[in-house]
């Protein structure tokens, strides 16, 4: 990182940076950063927006966020609670809240937030529609819960990140729950340091996800997505 090259037509570029749901996403227009944390701010020199999902210590850096923005002018959407938390550091028209069901564009590319199942404020996650189509979502540190499965059905996902492990309740099981709800062509599990648990989480797709593949990511590795057919 920064990721120096551009992605193909129809596909989308990611780079998993800390053991949490910091995720990188470069469109062919765009270059979105997902809750930073542990990381410098010059990882990030073409960032347009920072995208952050909750208050907790291991999504938000307020400090952090400040010095991206102010080297690279960027926007921030954020859930209510960690935009409250930015009010001071963050000029105004660069800050921008986010609730669930809310759609915000950067450029041509489209941010909306869904419902969260974790225990913070009011946290988010994201779907993120490139300008050619290509649908990730980031699920945050969710847990699974029922309307993934209606949410996966109209949207047709390309990439899943299902959180595995660290955060309350998590688990190989939690994070295969939200691929089998929303039937991704890629499910990514990601916010663990454990391997095995990502393993895990790799055999049940196998087993049960035939359709499904599974995508382990390593730390600040970059990986292309293309839009299913
Ligand atoms: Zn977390």
């Amino acid at each position: 990182m920064p990721i120096e090259k551009t992605p193909e037509e129809n596909a989308i570029l990611f780079v998993w940076f800390n053991h949490y749901a910091g995720v990188l996403i470069k469109t062919p227009s765009k270059t979105l950063i997902i809750d930073p944390v542990d990381i410098r701010a010059r990882s990030f020199p073409d960032a347009d927006a920072v995208l952050i999902t909750h208050e907790h210590y291991d999504h938000l850096d307020p400090r952090l966020i400040a010095e991206i923005q102010k080297a690279t002018k960027c926007t921030i959407i954020a859930d209510p609670a960690s935009t409250q938390r930015l009010k001071h550091a963050i000029p105004p028209e660069k800050l921008q809240q986010i609730r669930p069901s809310e759609e915000i564009k950067v450029g041509e590319v489209s941010v909306k937030a869904e419902k969260c199942n974790h225990p913070a404020a009011e946290p988010v996650t994201y779907i993120i529609t490139s300008e050619d189509g290509v649908k990730i979502f980031h699920t945050a540190d969710s847990l699974p819960y029922p309307e993934l499965a209606e949410i996966g059905e109209k949207e047709k996902f390309d990439v899943v990140f299902c959180t595995v492990g660290i955060a309350p309740g998590t688990s190989p099981d939690t994070g295969f729950e939200i691929a089998r709800l929303t039937k991704p062509q890629v499910a990514v599990p990601y916010h663990t340091n454990s391997t095995d648990y990502q393993q895990q989480f790799a055999q049940m797709i196998k087993q049960e996800l035939p359709r499904t593949a599974c995508l382990i990511p390593e730390l600040n590795k970059i990986y292309q997505v293309t839009k299913r057919k």
